[in-house]
């Protein structure tokens, strides 16, 4: 699975290192911190001025959370110091800034398991099968994980991973098949795109006429729907058709309340992310209304070692903004050092004037 470190963060290639025995042993970390949008990037940032180093994990492919998912494109106004910043540049800039402390990322791969160990450690495990043995967690989870739109008819569930799919795992496995792909954003069009020379056949069904995938990609679509090497319909999905336990196809419905049924084995459906809290509503911390209580002191949660930041954490005054988020590293990260090393003498460092926290941005003196 991937662990790539944040000075390669776009590229997803490295795999988990295996144990002799081939299953992948716990990773012993100082902290991990679940989730990598805005503030758990940045609390890597400030963990690193402390010496303290961190594992990074998140359900999506890519770091940013929100920033990088949901707004890309769009200008914050409110980042201090930066009159104006892209949501994605300001994800880009944080990963510049931690790039001295070379944090491990685990991308595609959400946190499923948490418990405390013995001696005050944690083990978490991702839905990759990657364990850590962590001194101290945090929990930057924002709104949830994010998890694919689903495609809402009956009888889908014992398909979905299977026959339907929200996640293209092994595009090999696609060639020669009649494909249907649903959606009208950039990963239904560039799964289109990618998998036509492929397929036995290919329907893409949107459920409006105007697309929000770069238009680029849609004139390349709408030109191999002109030569007649695919088809294109304006339609919701209705009903699957299925015999002796396998899907065949899906009947869809056009605005007009046509009926088509649509032969294919595989039915690809891109109908975006939205944010869940899951798995971290189970593992035994305080919430109030889906939010890890903290304190203001600390961002600690109900359990000692535990800490929340950013928009996931409640406290009197909360505000969602990333600035509030930053400010909650700063002081979490003091915090987890108390944790981990009890008896170190903490004393406030300046970036400008202290040699130690030079020596770990790697700024000479
Ligand atoms: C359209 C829009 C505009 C906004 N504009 C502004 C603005 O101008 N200024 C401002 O300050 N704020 C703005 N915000 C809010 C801002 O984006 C959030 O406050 C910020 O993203 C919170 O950062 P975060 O790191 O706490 O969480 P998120 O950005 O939500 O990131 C959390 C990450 O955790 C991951 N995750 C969750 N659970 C797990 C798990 N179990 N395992 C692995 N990974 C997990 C998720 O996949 C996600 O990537 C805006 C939000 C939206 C939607």
């Amino acid at each position: 699975m991937p662990a790539v470190t944040v000075a390669d963060a776009k590229a997803t290639a490295l795999s988990e290192i295996p144990s002799p025995s081939g299953a992948s042993a716990p990773i012993t970390a100082e902290a991990v911190v679940i989730g990598a949008g805005p503030c758990g990037l940045f609390q890597v940032f400030e963990l690193g001025l402390l010496g303290i180093s961190a594992h990074l994990v998140d359900s999506l492919q890519h770091p940013g959370g929100q920033c990088a998912e949901l707004y890309p494109d769009k200008p914050i106004y409110d980042i201090p110091a930066l009159p104006v910043c892209g949501a994605q540049e300001l994800v880009d800039r944080l990963l510049e800034q931690i790039k001295p402390f070379k944090a491990q990322l685990h991308l595609g791969q959400e946190v499923v398991e948490f418990a405390p160990r013995d001696g005050g450690r944690f083990h978490l495990a991702t839905s990759a099968g990657v364990r850590f043995d962590a001194g101290a967690v945090v929990i930057a989870a924002g709104l949830g994980s994010f998890q694919p739109r689903r495609i809402g008819i009956e009888g889908v569930a014992g398909f979905e991973g299977g026959a339907i799919q929200y996640r293209i795992r092994n595009a090999a496995e696609l060639a020669g098949k009649n494909l249907v792909i649903f959606g009208g954003g950039d990963s239904a069009l560039d799964w289109t795109l990618e998998l036509l020379p492929r397929a036995a056949s290919l329907t893409l069904v949107h459920r409006r006429h105007e697309f929000r995938a770069a238009p680029a990609s849609v004139a390349r679509m709408q030109q191999a729907v002109a030569a007649g090497r695919m088809r294109l319909l304006e339609a919701l999905p209705h009903s699957l058709i299925t015999t002796d336990g396998a899907v065949r196809g899906i009947n869809v419905r056009a605005p007009d309340g046509t009926m088509h049924a649509l032969a294919a084995e595989r039915l690809l459906v891109f109908f975006g992310l939205h944010p869940k809290l899951g798995p971290i509503a189970d593992w035994g911390l305080a919430l109030e209304k889906k939010a890890l209580t903290v304190d203001t002191e600390k961002f600690q949660t109900s359990v000692p070692g535990v800490f929340a930041i950013g928009d996931i954490n409640t406290y009197p005054g909360k505000k969602k903004l990333i600035l509030s988020g930053f400010h909650e590293a700063a002081l979490a990260a003091f915090a987890i050092q108390h944790h981990l090393y009890p008896q170190k003498k903490q004393f406030l460092q300046y970036t400008t004037t202290s040699p130690v926290m030079h020596q770990r941005l790697g700024v000479p003196d």
